[in-house]
């Protein structure tokens, strides 16, 4: 059914035919391949969704109140062109452009972000000990000489940013934020750039007392006018068969409320929670990959792939929304809370990425809702009560001065979500599981791909996953490479098809490169822009 491209290890689908590709999950991954497939005239395919909506954690949901709420602040910065013109297609001019303004609390006060660069509005001793930290670290002085020696994400931050930084930012901040001490995790997912940080600028603007904003015109984020994150994810619906308001019809590429409850490696058939059952001659799987490997797959699966994926670390999340019925205080768009006051690690004026958040329509000018989205991991290295989240939420909130004295009487609405799988952990041995799990599956048929599927958070937004998805269609329809998931596909001496990671420039996956690439030709997408992963550590460059 395939052609084995002998050369460069690509697969490619024969001209005229047209093997059957099943998509598990009508995420951003799965929308992103089935549109592809669709826009190259393939028919032959099907998305398989067990919920009775298509987005996945990209969704939006609209409360009884009539706030909108996403799972998590998300911003969209684009890295390909190909998802921008997506964007185009799908939503025209239905969307806002928002300046981002982010900033960090702590000790009473606000710091813009980044937060290395404007030490200055630290208290005096604090503001000393992070300069003197960094500077140490940035000359070699500190206790780990280089980041080249930092064996873990924690070593790698006291030799960045030395121990003042490292103490009252980046260490409770990343812990608040991934659930799991520094040292579980890799040192390669934060990208090479951010090692090195321009000490010098930063002790100028303390001495100066210059502010160094992280915001402004080349800053901005699209963000859909109506309906939250989720309006451009419905927006694919009606291109693959479903109805304007989300309905099957009997043409229909998207099968909503089709749970994938095993899959047959074997028999390459797919079985459901209703009894049915499908064949696939490839199989795109966005479930998460431990989930796929341990209670998913039957037939001959060796153990090593069962016990190896089992071993990837994940946090989960609490999303809680607090709907307010005053005006909206702040122009702020996110904040991150390194500090313990509060349960929460982010919180988004979600009410200002648009009027039409919150239930009165905001354009008026007599804007008198507004809406805080705030964001608690949790593991099982740091557990968290869910029947306590949200009056800890609203304490939290008023710790940390965002709700002023009295406001809580004010809060008209409050939305929880659990996300059981929130962000993939890249773990110390994560690249060494993928580079032995990934190919194994794809010899049978099997592509892992999405924020879970592959389990690479550097590629983990809306636009990496989207282009996972297309990018996996163009390789098995047109032969073309894969770049984002930053691995390449090459023949064994053996003959046979392997999938070996690479260390890609941008997306640093931590694996050997076995092809050479020139650091300023190869990107995760076509474009360059912010760096949402590096900033979630609280650490991106400007
Ligand atoms: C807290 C948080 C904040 C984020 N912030 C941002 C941001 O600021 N910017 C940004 O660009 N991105 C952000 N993201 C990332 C974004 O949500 C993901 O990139 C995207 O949703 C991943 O798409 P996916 O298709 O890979 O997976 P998912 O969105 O998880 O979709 C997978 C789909 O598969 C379905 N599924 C799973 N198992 C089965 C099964 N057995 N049978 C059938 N269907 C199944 C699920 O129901 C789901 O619909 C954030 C994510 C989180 C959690």
């Amino acid at each position: 059914m395939t052609d084995q491209h002998a050369a460069n290890g690509r697969q490619k689908v024969s001209p005229g035919a047209q093997p059957r590709i099943v998509i598990i999950g009508a995420g951003p991954t799965g929308l992103g391949a089935a549109y592809r497939l669709k826009e190259l005239g393939y028919t032959n395919f099907e998305v398989f969704e067990a919920q009775g909506f298509v987005g996945g954690l990209s969704h939006s949901f609209t409360d009884p109140v009539g706030f909108t709420w996403d799972i998590g602040g998300h911003v969209m910065f684009s890295h390909y062109s190909y998802y921008d013109r997506v964007f185009d297609e799908l939503m025209g001019e239905d969307f806002t452009l928002n300046d981002r303004e982010s900033w960090v609390r702590i000790a009473n006060r606000w710091v813009p972000y980044p937060f290395q660069n404007n030490i200055r509005y630290l208290p005096p001793e604090m503001a000393h000990e992070c300069i003197q930290g960094l500077i140490r670290a940035q000359t070699g002085r500190g206790e780990i000489k280089s980041h080249h020696d930092a064996r873990n994400f924690g070593e790698f931050i006291d030799a960045v940013f030395g121990e003042g930084l490292a103490k009252h930012f980046m260490r409770p901040y990343n812990f608040k934020v991934w659930a799991y001490p520094p040292e579980m995790m890799n040192k390669h997912w934060i990208g090479e750039r951010v090692a090195v940080i321009d000490y010098e600028r930063a002790l100028k603007n303390l001495i100066l007392g210059k502010d160094d904003y992280g915001w402004g015109p080349n800053n901005r984020f699209k963000f859909p006018r109506k309906g939250g994150t989720g309006e451009f994810y419905r927006r694919f619906g009606p291109v693959l068969g479903l109805t304007q308001d989300g309905r099957e019809t009997p043409g229909s590429h998207i099968r909503l409320n089709k749970k994938c409850v095993s899959i047959d490696v074997d028999a390459r058939t797919v079985h459901f929670a209703d009894g049915t059952h499908t064949k696939y001659d490839m199989l795109v799987s966005t479930t998460p990959l431990d989930i796929l490997c341990n209670k998913m797959l039957t037939g001959g699966v060796p153990a090593h792939v069962r016990e190896e994926s089992s071993k990837l670390l994940h946090s989960g999340g609490h999303m809680v929304g607090i709907g307010i019925r005053r005006r909206c205080p702040s122009t702020k768009s996110w904040m991150y809370f390194p500090e313990e006051n509060c349960p929460f690690y982010r919180v988004t004026y979600l009410s200002n990425y648009s009027p039409f958040m919150t239930p009165a329509d905001n354009t008026k000018g007599d804007a008198s809702f507004y809406s805080l989205l705030c964001e608690t991991s949790c593991s099982p290295r740091k557990p968290v009560d869910a029947a306590r989240i949200i009056e800890e939420t609203i304490t939290g909130l008023e710790n940390a001065g965002l709700l002023e004295p009295g406001e809580r009487n004010d809060i008209v609405s409050t939305w929880h979500y659990y996300a059981d799988y929130s962000y993939p952990t890249p773990s110390v041995d994560r690249d060494d599981i993928l580079s032995r799990v990934i190919p194994w599956l794809e010899d049978r048929g099997i592509y892992s791909r999405g924020r879970f599927g592959m389990w690479k958070y550097e590629v983990a937004n809306t636009d990496h996953t989207l282009m996972q998805g297309v990018e996996l269609v163009n390789r098995l329809v047109l032969g073309e490479p894969e770049t984002t998931i930053g691995v390449v596909y090459r023949i064994t001496e053996d003959g046979r098809q392997a999938a070996v990671h690479e260390r890609s420039a941008k997306a640093g996956s931590g694996e050997k490169r076995l092809v050479e690439v020139k650091p300023e030709t190869h990107h995760v997408g076509d474009l360059q822009a912010g760096e949402i992963g590096e900033e979630e550590a609280g650490v991106g460059g400007d």
